[in-house]
């Protein structure tokens, strides 16, 4: 979601390379220094970038490589005594292509509950920002990051008349900032430990990273306190017709001659809550995107939808394959809440590639947070 003036939620040199191979040339320094960017960037003491910037960086860095290809579909890959076949759909050919061993990073599909009729998930939300943006009655749901940028960006566009509703379920509006120290889950010494667990003592643990996962960045916490203030200043009815609502379950969201009626209950009071608005934006958050190839192999499942996935990121077969099958996706269970954030995710890359050489390509164990895990 590439909201003007919304910012990465991560440190600028958690780019594509630097924790793993900091003289790498596809650094953001590196994006900076050729774009003549870099003065003006020290000059603004900034530790975060907009998302826009971290956007502009990608497409920088993928237009040197000839490897990365898209509007290419992997349609299949079947496991042989070589290693893999791939098989790839493009403009209506289909190709197959040897592999030795297979990474899988097909990242996360957009989740939305069911009972929810006609609502618009974040993920479409710059589709239908001018559309919403017209409406007189908006509501967002949920209370991350992505449901506080989007409520931010209606509400600096709002008109008196206008009005835009924030419903959450969790206690309260909660923000990302854990200190330096709690900081340190995002660490290769963290993940080792999340993984020693055992799957009960995992998911306890996950419960407890409410914060991390669900937080919202501070400066967009500010800004969002800043408009509501500035909305109210003048007094009377101005900018009062918008609600934030905590403890409030949305049970269900129907869809009727062009309004959505959303009905839930309070938390801890049971009341009911109903409200009527012309759009509802969802931040429901993603569920991981599995392929259906992988129903083939001989995988080893410690839950439903949980494959067993070893310290070094490689999906554990029943039986010896003769290439491996690595994985980014699915792993929140195994790896813990590093397992979305994008600095850890050049860790993960620098270990499968360690894996994958046989040798210590990139040294990932020095890195050492202060915290004993
Ligand atoms: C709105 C939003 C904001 C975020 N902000 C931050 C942040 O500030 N900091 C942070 O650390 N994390 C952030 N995250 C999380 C982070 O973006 C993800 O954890 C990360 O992108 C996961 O990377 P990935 O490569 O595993 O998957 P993705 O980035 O989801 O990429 C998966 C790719 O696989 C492709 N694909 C899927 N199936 C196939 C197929 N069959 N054939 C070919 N290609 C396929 C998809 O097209 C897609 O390009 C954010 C996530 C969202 C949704």
């Amino acid at each position: 979601m590439l909201i003007d003036g919304m910012t990465m939620q991560t440190h600028y040199l958690q780019d594509l390379v630097t924790v793993a191979d900091p003289t790498n040339e596809a650094s953001f320094l590196n994006y900076l220094s050729e774009t003549g960017r870099l003065q003006t960037f020290i000059t603004q003491e900034r530790n975060t970038i907009p998302r826009t910037e971290y956007n502009r960086y990608l497409r920088w860095v993928v237009e040197s490589l000839s490897t990365v290809k898209f509007g290419h579909r992997v349609s299949d890959v079947t496991a042989d005594e070589e290693g893999y076949v791939v098989t790839v759909e493009s403009n209506g050919q289909t190709t197959q292509l040897r592999a030795v061993h297979v990474v899988l990073g097909t990242g996360m599909t957009p989740l939305v509950p069911d009972g929810f009729e006609q609502v618009i998930h974040t993920s479409e939300y710059m589709t239908y920002r001018d559309v919403l943006k017209d409406k007189y009655r908006v509501g967002v749901v949920g209370s991350g990051q992505s449901a506080a940028e989007v409520f931010l960006d209606l509400l600096r566009d709002a008109t008196d008349e206008q009005r835009v509703d924030w419903i959450t379920r969790s206690d309260h509006f909660e923000s990302l900032e854990a200190g330096k120290l709690g900081d340190e889950i995002f660490s290769v010494d963290y993940v080792r430990y999340f993984h020693s667990l055992s799957y009960s003592s995992r998911q306890a643990l996950l419960g407890s990273f409410e914060r991390f996962r669900h937080g919202v960045n501070p400066e967009t916490m500010t800004a969002i306190y800043e408009t509501m203030y500035h909305r109210t200043a003048e007094g009377g009815p101005t900018g009062q017709q918008t609600q934030l609502l905590t403890q409030v379950e949305v049970e269900a969201i129907t869809y009727d001659w062009l309004t959505h009626q959303l009905t839930g209950k309070h938390v801890y009071t049971g009341e009911a809550v109903e409200r009527t608005y012309d759009l509802v934006v969802v931040a429901t958050g993603y569920r991981p995107l599995l392929p259906s190839w992988i129903d083939r192999l001989p995988i080893v499942w410690e839950a439903e939808d949980a494959w067993r996935v070893s310290e070094t990121h490689e999906v554990q077969m029943e039986e010896k394959l003769s290439g491996k099958l690595f994985t980014h996706t699915n792993i929140e269970h195994s790896h813990g809440p590093a397992a979305t954030n994008l600095g850890m995710a050049v860790y993960r890359n620098a270990i499968i590639l360690n894996e994958m050489a046989g040798e210590t390509l990139y040294k990932v164990s020095v890195q050492k947070p202060f915290t004993t895990f």
